[in-house]
């Protein structure tokens, strides 16, 4: 499977057996599947999960989760905490931290959806508890390796995002730390990496979509993208969504909001409740043209 004579390549044979033996594929048909609640990532379904980039107030959380049950997006996504580059806020912008959570589970109680947010500390497992089902690591923190410990012992599904300047080789690598310290729930996120090019000035990052096959090739985990976080800018997120679920991913992150110029973070990338609404069917066309897969519809 791994051609061992370029040396230099990413992941080699020998990193397979020794580096990262948990994640890694023992066949070629090896692939896990990683069930939440009633939503499974890795088999016939591809789990989407939508919503705003942050947990702005309880209204906006429970407009969104209405809006999501309403275009058969299975899990609520929502960010309290947020490491944010910089340390300056717009008036805008507050970290909701144990309030948005809290609010976070009050939209899974009313709706039913699944949630996932950003964790980027061991003290906010308590209060995630009965609130988050998927505990997201984010790109900033792939190699906290701590965080990761905690996490993995909560026994959570937990939605790994690639680090922006990392390989797939110390992905993988992140991930065996988890699976090592018995959690085997792991979903992988390719959410774009830096790039010298990346066509405009506000995206950062360049969604790397070969890292989908190429992880399929490699590792039995579930390989999710989120085309949102990595382009930065609405218009291209549909293209880079179909381009996902083409090339096979196990799932989607998409950022949805009601009045996008006005969320409180990332203005230009969330997608309006008019585009999610319009771009589901499509996703849902191409996976099964694509993959004979089924998407946005997993009871
Ligand atoms: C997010 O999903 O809200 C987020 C901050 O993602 P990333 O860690 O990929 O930047
Ligand atoms: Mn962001």
């Amino acid at each position: 499977m791994i051609d061992n004579s370029f040396p230099g390549k990413d992941v080699s044979a020998d990193d397979i057996q020794t580096k990262f033996p948990l994640a890694a594929k023992k066949s070629v048909d090896h692939k896990s599947i990683v069930e939440v609640g009633n939503k499974s990532f890795g088999g016939l379904y591809v789990p989407v999960m939508g919503g705003p980039n942050t947990v702005e107030s309880l209204d906006l959380i429970l407009k969104c989760a209405n809006h999501a049950k309403k275009c058969h997006i299975d899990i609520l996504r929502g960010g309290a905490y947020k490491p944010l580059t910089f340390p300056y806020r717009s008036e805008k912008y507050f970290e909701t931290r144990s309030k948005g959570i809290e609010w976070l589970g009050i939209a899974k109680k009313e709706t039913g959806l699944l949630t996932v947010s950003e964790i980027v500390h061991e003290d906010q497992l308590n209060e995630m508890k009965n609130n988050i089902d998927i505990l997201q690591i984010g790109t900033r923190n792939m190699q906290n390796f701590p965080l990761l410990l905690h996490c993995a012992r909560s026994g959570k599904p937990i939605l790994l995002k690639r680090g922006f300047g990392s390989s797939i080789r110390d992905l993988l690598g992140a991930a065996e730390h988890i699976l090592l310290e018995g959690n085997s729930r792991v979903i992988l996120c390719e959410r774009g990496v830096v790039a010298p090019h990346t066509h405009r000035a506000s995206s950062r990052f360049l969604l790397d979509i070969q890292a989908v096959p190429a992880l399929h090739e490699i590792t039995h985990l579930p390989v999710v993208v989120d085309p949102s976080h990595a382009c930065f800018w609405a218009p291209w997120v549909p293209a880079l969504a179909k381009a996902s679920i083409a090339s096979n991913a196990d799932g989607l992150m998409l950022e949805f909001h009601p009045d996008p110029s006005n969320a409180a973070v990332d203005p230009l990338q969330p997608l309006s409740f008019e585009e999610i609404n319009d771009l589901m069917p499509v996703l849902t066309a191409v996976a099964k043209a694509a993959n004979e897969r089924l998407l946005g519809v997993q009871k």
